[in-house]
């Protein structure tokens, strides 16, 4: 493959934006190559700038469930445009979209759109904390819940007092704000509320972890935190950036039947364009700005573009049959996965709930992030690479999920396997 125009944007780039891309994992550091610049994207397929095709399972990193242009996204994207891109003043489209989400997502009463998941993971704490007059947060080590500063903070060894930041430019004055448990440990996560009884405002997670891979949770962790969350006082911010309308119309908490006090939503709700979202329980949500005293706000929340193209989205998703269309397409993924993997003798783990999935390249499972052995991304890179050159666009990191859309047909999957039966054998 040819992928000279990428290079040459690449290095221009470089001049210009840090590390050349406006998202770090875009730069494919973690994968040792450079990466491809995108033209143009259609259905199952995204294109590069010298014109290669890719059969595309990152779908920009979730949102492309229809699969690329969908003509009816488009056409409402347009429509949009041309009677004005942005007014700063409420409009009907945005009612819509949030009574679409309502009707997915019972235990949102209320609802208020932002412009990316950080801004929704954000404000969903911000009020959790403003809720219970409480200061501490509880997040779990391998979540990701966007870029806000007390987010960015991961498990230390003596985690169970203060969190360590992850990044510099976090105060440690933060940070100690944010306590980190183990994904699908709830003895842990029950010691950690106890040892800070009283002080945690909320407890925020994936209920699918996604930014780990894909870990689902263990039978009972949900119901687990549910059930301390109400014994606590504590909120509950359950983070469906992810997962919302992807592994069924009402996420992650319709499959397993556990509820939020708030949800965080983004990605599928914007078909493409930037939208988050944070809702739930009307007597929280009552307490934002204007009708209580919690801050938040934004010049382009509730863009008319954006509303248009997640209002298309979600009235195509509420189509019979669509998440069983979804689950059938990625059942065979799966399997042809598997077996490519076994062939080849592989060891791997492959794991997914619905349309989202990731190969680890270990043969133990991963229910948490250090389960993720040391060795596995580098084995991953390999793969991706051959993966690419062959025609296949995966995420650029052992740590992330691949998604599948209803754009992919089952030529689309059986060429994937065919790429994978030579990707696995090179390794
Ligand atoms: N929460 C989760 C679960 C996510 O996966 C992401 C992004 N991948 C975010 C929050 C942040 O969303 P955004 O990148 O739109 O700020």
């Amino acid at each position: 493959m040819n992928h000279q125009q990428s290079a040459a944007l690449f290095a221009r780039a470089m001049q210009i934006i840090p590390g050349g891309v406006n998202s770090p994992v875009r730069a494919f550091k973690s994968v040792g190559c450079d990466p491809i610049f995108i033209a143009r994207a259609e259905g199952s397929r995204i294109y590069d700038a010298d014109g290669n095709a890719y059969i595309d399972y990152v779908g920009s990193w979730g949102p492309m469930i229809l699969g690329h242009c969908h003509p009816k996204v488009v056409e409402a994207i347009q429509q949009a445009a041309a009677s004005g891109a942005s007014f700063g003043a409420p409009t009907e489209k945005e009612i819509v979209l949030a009574e679409m989400v309502r009707e997915a997502y019972p235990n949102i009463e209320k609802v208020r759109m932002v412009s990316s998941g950080t801004e929704a993971t954000m404000s969903a704490i911000r009020l959790a904390r403003g809720y219970t007059g409480r200061d501490k947060i509880l997040k779990f080590d391998g979540c990701y819940h966007g870029h806000a500063d007390s987010l960015l903070v991961k498990a230390g060894s003596g985690a169970a007092t203060f969190g360590v930041p992850t990044s510099p430019g976090v105060p440690a004055d933060f940070a100690k704000y944010t306590l980190t448990a183990t994904y699908n440990d709830l003895a842990e996560t029950r010691a950690l509320v106890a040892a800070n009884k009283g002080e945690i405002a909320c407890i925020i997670l994936e209920a699918i972890a996604g930014n780990m891979g894909c870990v689902a949770p263990k039978p009972g962790f949900l119901e687990g935190l549910r059930q301390l969350c109400n014994e606590e006082g504590i909120v509950l911010i359950v983070d469906e950036v992810m997962t919302g309308f992807r592994v069924a119309f009402g996420g992650a908490q319709e499959r397993y039947g556990v509820r939020g006090d708030l949800v965080c939503l983004g990605k599928i709700i914007g078909g493409g364009l930037p939208v988050g979202a944070f809702g739930g329980k009307r007597e929280i949500m009552e307490r934002l700005s204007p009708e209580g005293g919690i801050y938040q706000a934004g010049t382009l929340s509730g863009n008319p573009l954006a509303m248009s193209a997640g209002i298309a989205t979600l009235k195509l998703l509420k189509e019979e049959g669509f998440y069983a269309r979804i689950e059938e397409k990625s059942a065979y993924f799966e399997k042809g996965m598997r077996q490519a993997a076994t062939a080849a003798g592989v060891p791997t783990s492959l794991q997914r709930v619905g349309g989202m999935f990731c190969t680890y390249f270990q043969a133990e499972e991963v229910f948490n992030f250090a389960d993720v052995k040391a060795e596995t991304p580098k084995i991953f890179a390999k793969f991706f690479r051959t993966m690419l050159e062959e025609g296949i666009n995966l995420a650029p990191s052992q740590y992330e999920a691949g998604f599948m859309s209803i754009a992919h047909s089952t030529a689309d999957l059986d060429q994937t396997f065919e790429a994978a039966a030579k990707a696995f054998k090179e390794l």
